[in-house]
């Protein structure tokens, strides 16, 4: 029965492909949409350009299924949870098919879905990859010791792992970019230039033309724009946590040197 739903995952997964297919470790890329949202423009500020702020950005709060050739699962984030068990019950993915969930950054829109609404593990056998750098900031920041609630139901299944070394077999670089957490996480995916980017931005529309701005969520402000100017170097595909779904948009530069977001479906 177990293989059976796995198998079964793995063939949903597939219905939904974006990534590349060479290689048991290259995954493919099923956005799901945990929540719809917009986020105010009174919630952004730049220090170092001005532009006429909407009064709000289309945005969502997004996961993504990785699915790979051997029939594994895994997902980036969790959302807060609702949306994101409804999508995989729709798909018929049965949570205990995961095996693993990376996290981008511990905030409560990324791993409020870790627990099911009943306090227990909402995957009960996913490893739970977090960066080390991001653990220990989270450890040691009182503002977001709530959290804990999550991570205590799965607290011998957490992996912790540093940056530029590829995570075994599942297919994923991890990369330093903080400045909305410190050590807010991005992963290139394997067999494209593809990267799921967590909270590099929030409203692509206006953050991607103008890096300059941060949303009030960005912990340390100047480095987030760092990170984002270096990421938007990189190009690529990105799939975003807080894009509008399904998530995911081509980087390109224009003559003049901006940056554009062009939705990929
Ligand atoms: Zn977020």
């Amino acid at each position: 029965m177990k293989r059976l739903s796995v198998f079964l995952a793995a063939v949903l997964c597939g219905a939904a492909a974006v990534a590349g297919t060479e290689g048991e470790s290259v995954p493919r890329v099923v956005p799901l949409l945990d929540r719809a949202s917009r986020m105010p423009g009174s919630l952004f500020h730049s220090t170092e350009e001005k532009v006429g702020l909407k009064s709000s950005y289309p945005s969502a709060i997004n996961v993504v299924l990785l699915s790979y050739k051997d029939g594994r699962c895994a997902l980036i984030d969790t959302g807060f949870g609702p949306g994101l068990q409804r999508e995989l019950a729709e798909r018929k993915i049965p949570c205990g098919s995961i095996s693993a969930v990376f996290i981008t950054h511990i905030h409560p829109d990324h791993v409020g879905g870790l627990v099911a609404e009943d306090g227990r593990p909402a995957f009960p056998k996913a490893k739970i990859y977090v960066a080390r750098r991001e653990y220990e900031a989270w450890q040691r920041d009182p503002r977001r010791a709530a959290l804990g609630k999550c991570f205590e139901p799965c607290r011998e299944r957490i992996v912790l792992f540093d940056f530029d070394k590829a995570l075994e077999n599942w297919g994923l670089l991890p990369l330093l970019y903080p400045g909305h957490t410190p050590g807010h996480t991005v992963f290139k995916i394997a067999g494209k230039e593809a990267y799921f980017v967590g909270d590099i931005v929030h409203a692509v529309d206006l953050q991607v033309p103008h890096p300059g701005y941060c949303a009030k969520y960005d912990m340390e402000p100047a480095r987030a724009v760092a990170s984002r100017r270096e990421l938007l170097m990189r190009g690529g595909v990105w799939y975003g946590s807080h894009i509008p779904f399904p998530g995911c948009v081509r980087i390109s530069r224009a003559p003049d040197g901006t940056f554009r977001a062009v939705p990929v479906n």
